[in-house]
């Protein structure tokens, strides 16, 4: 069975950036399992899974806008610590929902100084270009409930 619209497929992968760091990695965990055509994985790499089978192995590059987005500087801003009434220990690295003009969105504290509190709404991997090694270890049929709920079910996937 090929990976297309309506089909759940489970696969291994390693993440690397440009410079071989490894980011991310299924390694020592059971495989990532999705619903493929349902958005579950970024556009980028699951435009290149439609097709594959099970064992197949394969790399995949990913451009920033087919990733986690390009780095856009105007998500960092700096708000007044006041904004944050009733955080205490305010610190680098906490996360926070944030109202903009594209809705709500979360956002990383990156630098508190006095009175000033930076936060960055860019995903953590943000213009960075992806490389996936990928390995496919299952495809298999949908079911009507994965579908209508745009999720997978069961090992690796959703549960609920
Ligand atoms: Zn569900």
């Amino acid at each position: 069975m090929q990976i297309a619209e309506r089909t759940v497929a489970s696969f291994h992968y390693t993440l690397t950036n440009d410079a071989g760091d490894v980011l991310d990695s299924s390694d020592g965990r059971e495989p990532l399992t999705y619903l493929h055509g349902a958005g579950n994985i970024v556009p980028g790499l699951e435009e290149k899974m439609a097709g594959h089978v099970v064992g197949d192995a394969f790399t995949v590059d990913v451009a920033p806008v087919d990733g986690y987005g390009e780095y856009v500087a105007e998500l960092v801003q700096r708000v007044p610590r006041e904004s944050f009434e009733g955080v205490d220990d305010l610190a680098i690295g906490m996360q926070f929902q944030a109202q903009t003009q594209q809705g709500m969105i979360p956002v990383v504290v990156t630098e508190v100084d006095g009175d000033t509190v930076t936060v960055d709404g860019n995903h953590p991997l943000a213009g960075e270009t992806l490389h996936f090694a990928v390995e496919i270890t299952e495809v298999r049929e949908a079911s009507v409930e994965e579908t209508l709920h745009g999720h997978a079910h069961g090992a690796g996937g959703h549960h609920h």
